[in-house]
């Protein structure tokens, strides 16, 4: 174990909306540390304290970390999603994972939160001069484009092989991240051309709809006194609603081979394979792939918004009209029609 000084020496202020990890590992690369190397160094961080140090650190943590850099309890707060985004925790944060025990049968939901990145962001940073850093809001359950960007987050290493953690590093000279598993840097994906007309129509309509889900979501702590009960009646009742067709979208089929959503899915962003397994968690838009959030979300959008003016996402032909389909394929006695 290192014999580090009570107080850093050295210790980086945070960038805006940035999570407490990054900053710490940001911090932790001037004594040639990772984020784990650092802390660990320090009684009372355990691997489980860092895997969820951006989510609610209690405040033994928080005192310490305040101790180690100088700065006061409330900043740092303010780098986690309890400080800064009460209302995401816990459903709609981007946990890890839900798992399937083979052996046991049942589901796995690991305390850990799942890290997710966009590379445009990252690449920006570099352009500007900054040393690339995870943001906060890209552990919202309700956000899988990038809001400034509207790329998709991407929730691995630019080599489509490691899943990013908490434990994915600043480099050593160039300031970007990388994975720590394979080394590559995180900014890597995407080849920077252009997205094609239909594709990027389909991203304006998601990211709309993304957008509002997580305003709707945090209203109720923006605003606990608002002179506009009406709005908050609203976004209290959209969330329910989402929450409820989530909900139903990810019911498995009396068949027991498929979800609803693989009935509904739209056509830009269709479920990826591997989602019929027969485990379960009540809210799946926090413990699953970005790629089936994205599905999950993108099909919530075209229920409820279908008479937008230009008809982007939609599913196939055959869904004249797609709350009647999910409750036909929810329906025990409606299961041979829909085989047919
Ligand atoms: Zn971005
Ligand atoms: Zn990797």
């Amino acid at each position: 174990m290192l014999c580090l000084p009570r107080r850093l020496p050295v210790s980086f202020r945070p960038y805006p909306g940035e999570a407490l990890s990054s900053w710490m590992a940001r911090s932790a690369r001037v004594y040639s540390l990772d984020l784990a190397g650092l802390l660990t160094s320090y009684r009372g961080f355990d691997s489980a304290t860092i895997e969820t140090l951006d989510a609610s650190p209690d405040f033994q943590t928080l005192q310490l970390l305040s101790t180690l850099t100088g700065v006061d309890v409330p900043e740092i707060a303010r780098c986690t999603l309890a400080g800064n985004h009460p209302a995401w925790l816990p459903r709609w944060t981007t946990w890890q994972h839900a798992d399937w025990e083979i052996t046991e049968r049942r589901t796995l939901l690991p305390h850990r939160l799942s890290v997710n990145v966009c590379p445009t962001c990252l690449r920006e940073d570099d352009r500007e001069g900054r040393e690339q850093y995870l943001r906060l809001r890209w552990f919202c359950a309700a956000m899988t484009l990038c809001d400034r960007h509207r790329v998709p987050l991407v929730a691995r290493c630019s080599m489509a092989t490691c899943l990013l953690s908490l434990r994915s590093r600043t480099s050593g000279t160039a300031h970007r991240l990388y994975c720590a598993n394979c080394s590559t840097f995180l900014d890597g994906s995407g080849n920077g051309l252009s997205t094609p007309v239909s594709e990027a129509a389909a991203r304006q309509q998601l990211n709309r709809f993304e957008q509002r889900l997580c305003a709707a979501i945090s209203v109720g702590h923006l605003h606990p006194a608002p002179s506009d009960c009406l709005h908050r009646l609203r976004s209290e009742y959209f969330t329910i609603v989402v929450e409820d067709l989530i909900w139903a979208l990810t019911r498995l089929t009396p068949s027991g081979n498929h979800r609803a959503i693989h009935f509904l899915e739209t056509l830009q962003y269709p479920v990826p394979p591997g989602f019929r397994l027969p485990f379960d968690t009540p809210h799946w838009l926090s413990r699953t792939t970005v790629h089936v959030r994205r599905a999950l979300l993108a099909t919530v959008a075209m229920m409820l918004r279908p008479d937008q003016e230009a008809v982007v996402l939609r599913t196939d032909t055959f869904c004249s009209d797609a709350f009647e389909r999910l409750q036909s394929l929810l329906t025990p006695s409606c299961r041979a029609a829909q085989d047919t």
